[in-house]
């Protein structure tokens, strides 16, 4: 292995403490401190091995390995190292600590690339914190939407606050972004969260695809009462609305089986939130994810109608936004092959498969080709405190990260 598994085994363990909840969980919210604090270690070790390293107006931790042709369209491989609030330790970490080792490894064996190679550890890649993410991959194409530095987080704070606070220079945003043209390539590596590979007893996957996903949010308003005077048949219950919204989403994505379309209702805000009073408001967030763009159009139509025929029974008035609607993307079939030597170069056998989750690499495959490398993960746990990638499969990704930026640009 040219790799270094120890080091990056280190890389972890610093990683793993920093925004530690309970003994495996992690916190690190986008723009924190915490992330920051991460944000100087990733940034000591690349600089230890000759990349010079920024931390963009987006708030993007970048990493640069010189290349011979420096005009050259770059190479660019990493992923996010902040987390779910209730996340575990792998989820974008993988994908950012395991380039950083691909890559000072390159650097340290004196190979000078091709073209420059960009490490890159993306903002804002969960979306939690202001409900919209991908912020930072968006941010470097030019993809940040009217209003959104003006989203808060659930202590008020602005995005631009946040952002300002993490030292970030909002006026030079144009300044940050890559040119059309300028990256040749995107490789991300992820755990899979999934699990197809822990079943099939394989330490890496090839990605073949990403599920497109079409996030949501609804604000149902009915009225307040005394839960104890309000006959039934006067109510206008808003929590009721919203389970029958719930029910809903769940019935549409389920008729596909077993297409891998998928629907969810992930958060409900009930308002007054009083064991006596009658509903008035609720907030909820909802999506579907599929590869297939026509079926989740389905979706999406079905979930209109439903929510009209649910607000006029219950008498509610309703207001439904698009948050994130970005389509399904395929890899290329050169970055696959690519990928697959390499497996094969250290006698891996790993199969293709898609993700349902979405990655920054998902924003990335408008500006470029891209590909995936997928590490197995226990029981495809993720997003929880639980979810566990042993080092010996990270290092082999790593490792397959390496060989294949090498055949690329080496
Ligand atoms: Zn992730």
């Amino acid at each position: 292995m040219q790799i270094n598994a120890e080091r990056l085994q280190h890389f972890f363990e610093v990683s793993s403490e920093i925004g530690k909840i309970g003994e495996t969980g992690m916190c690190r919210p986008a723009h924190s401190p915490l992330e920051k604090k991460m944000f100087e270690h990733a940034k000591g070790w690349m600089e230890a091995a000759g990349l010079t390293v920024r931390i963009d107006s987006f708030g993007n931790l970048i990493g640069r390995l010189r290349g011979k042709n420096q005009d050259a369209p770059i190479l660019m491989t990493g992923s996010h190292l902040d987390t779910q609030p209730y996340g575990g330790r792998f989820d974008g970490i993988a994908g950012v600590l395991c380039a950083i080792e691909a890559v000072i490894t390159i650097a340290e064996k004196g190979i000078v690339p091709d073209s420059s190679i960009d490490v890159i550890a993306f903002a804002d890649e969960e979306s939690w914190r202001f409900n919209k993410g991908l912020f930072g991959s968006r941010g470097i194409l030019g993809k940040l939407e009217e209003g959104e530095l003006q989203r808060q987080d659930k202590d008020g704070i602005t995005r631009e606050q946040a952002l300002f606070d993490f030292g970030c220079d909002i006026t030079r945003f144009k300044d940050d972004e890559y040119a059309p043209g300028s990256i040749r390539c995107f490789i991300e590596l992820h755990i899979e969260q999934g699990p197809i590979l822990d079943r099939t007893n394989k330490p890496i996957g090839i990605v073949s695809g990403i599920a497109g996903p079409l996030l949501l949010s609804l604000n149902l308003k009915g009225m307040a009462g005394h839960a104890g005077s309000v006959p039934m048949p006067l109510r206008k219950d808003a929590l009721l609305g919203a389970a029958k919204v719930v029910v809903a989403v769940n019935e549409i994505a389920s008729q596909f089986t077993p297409a891998p379309t998928v629907g969810t209702v992930g958060t409900l805000n009930v308002f007054p939130s009083s064991r006596n009073i009658i509903p008035e408001v609720v907030n909820m967030t909802m999506e579907f994810r599929d590869i297939e763009m026509a079926r989740r159009d389905t979706c999406e139509r079905q979930l209109k109608d439903e929510i009209e025929a649910i607000a006029q029974t219950h008498g509610l008035t309703y207001e439904l936004t698009v948050d994130t609607d970005i389509k399904s993307s395929y890899c290329a079939d050169w970055i696959k092959d690519t990928i697959r030597a390499s497996c094969v170069d250290l006698g891996l056998e790993a199969p293709e498969l898609v993700s349902g989750p979405f990655h920054d690499a998902l924003v990335m495959s408008d500006a470029c080709d891209y590909g995936m490398i997928f590490v197995r993960c226990k029981d495809g746990i993720s997003h929880n405190p639980l979810e566990y990638a042993s080092y010996e499969d990270l290092a082999l990704g790593s490792e397959v990260l390496y060989l294949t930026i090498l055949n690329i640009v080496g």
